[in-house]
């Protein structure tokens, strides 16, 4: 099966005359239309809203595109905060969170007015002592324990996972922070990841739903929204079916009306985080083929390497891979494609059969749009590349530039490398 990308062979050929590859491209059409089927899926809650993961792609100009369709930002670190701030978004559109969280975090997100999701107990005293009084809206994120399973037998682990209160401690935090003057609640949860089904909201939905309504009767609080999180998945693989936004939605939808409507609770918004879904499938690495090597295995060596994507080395991920202008051939050559990094577990794909490749081949690695650039990192003192959007009016515009050395040495503050680099700069 067959896999299709964005970009043609003659439009990278054109783009690298003024942007050398590596470099992340984004399609600005995909991501117009999946945020707008995301925003129709959900349209029958009234206060529904996608609070984009930051973390999966901090690229302003992308979050912007989903502003509006009515996105918020879901952030959980300094940086993530000061970059909402910075393209306008604040107050209840920032949607806090963290966990293990700083007290200088903590003070600036309640300055902005975001909203706090509250990863553990603990932290109810802890935000108190930062930041004074508790704002009027709060959020727990709860962790069940256990392990999550679908019909799909794809489970997840929520009962090893380091985040959210509790079942116990959801009802005694809500009891505490209504005593402290609380007055709006919301419930949070995020049990399992790249789910590629559409049960894994509405399973989910019913189970925040069930506590939602006996958190209630039991505490009093007036529970406002429930945010299902993130951990819609993406088909990274070519024989995947992609997860139906609006089948999901209905999901939920059912859900709702079984469980939150009969309690009275029909008033109840929905929220998401989600990252991968937004973004995943709408940017790709483009890369090209630098070297072969014949050894005890066929190797292409590209010139993109782990920093700009880390998800093979770290998690063994697949990425599907097309080169560019041989869409159509046969894939009877197999070959490792690796990076350069002195880490043998830099390759984006191992034993992947493809069709022969020549090299100044252009490689297109599929579904870097989320959770891809963002973990990029400097070993080797290699450097983070370029972010491109491809408009829908076919021109591709530079949204993040490459770093330079420059950017590598600017913080040995103090040692003036600069001067003793000056040629080279
Ligand atoms: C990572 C993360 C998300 C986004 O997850 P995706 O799998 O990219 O949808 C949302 N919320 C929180 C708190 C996260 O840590």
């Amino acid at each position: 099966m067959s896999k299709k990308t964005f970009v043609t062979k003659e439009l990278i050929e054109e783009i690298v005359k003024k942007y050398p590859t590596p470099f992340h491209i984004y399609d600005e059409k995909g991501i117009r239309e999946n945020a707008q089927a995301v925003k129709e899926a959900f349209a029958w809650n009234e206060g529904f809203k996608e609070y984009f993961a930051v973390k999966a792609t901090p690229t302003p100009y992308l979050i912007q595109i989903l502003r509006e369709y009515g996105c918020g930002c879901d952030c959980s670190s300094m940086t993530e905060l000061m970059l909402s701030k910075a393209i306008g978004v604040t107050g209840a559109d920032i949607m806090f969170s963290s966990n293990d969280t700083p007290a200088e975090e903590y003070e600036y997100a309640a300055k902005l007015g975001a909203i706090i999701n509250l990863d553990d107990i603990t932290h109810i005293e802890f935000l108190e002592e930062t930041i004074g009084k508790l704002p009027e809206t709060m959020s727990c994120r709860y962790n069940p324990g256990g392990v999550f399973v679908m019909s799909n037998g794809i489970m997840d682990n929520p009962g090893d996972s380091k985040y959210g209160f509790t079942t116990e401690q959801m009802f005694e935090g809500f009891r505490i922070l209504k005593a402290k003057g609380v007055k709006n609640f919301g419930i949070h949860a995020f049990l399992a990841s790249n789910t590629v089904t559409n049960e894994y909201y509405p399973i989910l939905a019913k189970q925040l739903f069930e506590i939602a309504v006996q958190l209630e009767k039991e505490t009093g609080a007036d529970i406002k929204f429930i945010n299902l999180s993130g951990g819609v998945g993406i088909p990274y693989q070519p024989d995947q079916e992609e997860n139906d936004i609006r089948e999901i939605g209905e999901g939920v939808r059912k859900v709702y009306e079984e469980v939150l409507v009969p309690a009275g609770m029909g008033d109840i918004a929905l929220y998401t985080e989600m990252g991968r879904f937004m973004m995943g499938p709408y940017g790709a690495l483009v890369t090209q083929a630098i070297h072969e090597k014949h050894t005890h295995k066929e190797f292409i060596g590209v010139d993109a390497c782990a920093v700009n994507l880390m998800r093979p080395a770290m998690y063994g991920s697949y990425h599907h891979i097309t080169v560019l202008g041989k869409e159509e051939e046969a894939c009877d050559y197999k070959y490792d494609i690796t990076g350069s990094l002195c880490e043998n577990n830099d390759k984006f794909a191992i034993d992947r059969m493809l069709p022969k490749i020549d090299m100044g081949d252009y490689i297109v690695i599929h579904d870097t749009g989320a959770h891809g650039y963002a973990m990029g990192y400097n070993y080797n003192g290699k450097l983070r590349s370029a972010e491109l959007l491809l408009k829908e009016d076919g021109n591709a515009e530079l949204i993040r530039r490459a770093e330079t050395p420059k950017d590598y040495f600017a913080t040995f503050d103090g040692l003036d490398i600069y001067s003793k680099l000056e040629e080279e700069f």
